[in-house]
């Protein structure tokens, strides 16, 4: 755990105390481990039913019985994001159950293989935008009508600093978040007149299998973890984040806002 105190942002305010989710419904996906793990069993504290998606089931398993323990509840969706009809019976399952969705956390994601752009195999390539990208848009496709049907919608997507960074032999991932981005400020846009808020969250380098991948000389111990990252999560979930299309950047602790063309 790191010992930095983060500052107050604009989104921030004071950290929540008691149950600021009772009785909303949060999709989670990425849930079996990581981030996307500790998000799940944040928002559970905090009030919220979570449904747990990702494909390892044993996983997902041991989030409910820490959900449980926690004095929480959640529905697992054992399901592979690539499975595109399975992201549409998802949303037709939630409306039948709930008739809304108040949470969306899309935070499920793969790095691929870092090498060069022309080294990279084509079916890697499409296994990275087809997780980053195309999942997260049949997300929208699938929730955004649950979504508007709560009195306040939020949505928040995991990014990364590799989306502007452009660094050498993180292409096919900077690639998928720079194109994540574009999906969420272009739903942030055709939702502002609605109650529904899109946010983007970048984590930074966190503690996590993936991190560990993509920088396997690192020592993890020198990171933060995702559940320092989590009660953020928590609260760009609550009614009262109100920002939308913006980019909450943990690493700073700053909302940032895309440039826009002049
Ligand atoms: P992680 O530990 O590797 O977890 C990734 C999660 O995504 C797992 O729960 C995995 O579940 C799920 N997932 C992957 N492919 C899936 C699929 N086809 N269908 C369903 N679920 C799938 O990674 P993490 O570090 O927590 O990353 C979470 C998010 O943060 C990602 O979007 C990542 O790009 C972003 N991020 C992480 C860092 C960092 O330093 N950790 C930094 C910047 C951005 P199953 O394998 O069980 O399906």
């Amino acid at each position: 755990m790191s010992d930095t105190p983060l500052p107050e942002t604009p989104v921030s305010g004071k950290p929540f105390s008691g149950k600021p989710l009772a009785d909303r419904i949060a999709v989670v996906t990425g849930a079996s481990r990581g981030i996307g793990r500790a998000a799940s069993l944040a928002l559970a504290e905090a009030g919220a039913h979570v449904i747990a998606v990702a494909r390892t089931q044993g996983a997902l398993e041991d989030l409910d019985d820490a959900v449980r323990a926690a004095g929480g509840s959640a529905t697992l969706v054992p399901l592979d994001l690539c499975d595109y009809d399975a992201i549409d019976r998802l949303g037709a399952a939630i409306h039948e159950r709930w008739g809304r969705l108040d949470v969306l956390v899309g935070n499920a994601g793969v790095l691929g293989k870092l090498m060069p752009l022309g080294h990279v195999d084509p079916k890697v390539w499409s296994s990275v935008m087809d997780v980053n990208v195309t999942a997260n848009w049949r997300l929208i496709r699938s929730l955004d009508p649950l979504l508007r049907r709560s009195d306040a919608g939020r949505a928040v997507f995991v990014t990364s600093g590799a989306a502007s960074s452009c660094r050498a032999y993180w292409g096919p991932y900077a690639v998928s978040k720079a194109a994540l981005e574009a999906l969420v400020r272009t739903y942030a846009a055709e939702t502002a007149s609605t109650p529904v808020r899109a946010m983007l969250l970048n984590p930074g380098p966190l503690r996590t299998a993936m991190r560990k991948a993509a920088m396997p000389g690192e020592d993890p111990e020198t990171l933060r973890t995702p559940e320092d990252l989590a009660p953020h999560i928590v609260r760009l979930a609550s009614p009262a984040s109100t920002e939308s299309g913006m980019i909450f950047d943990f690493p700073t602790g700053r909302v940032l806002t895309p440039q826009k063309p002049a």
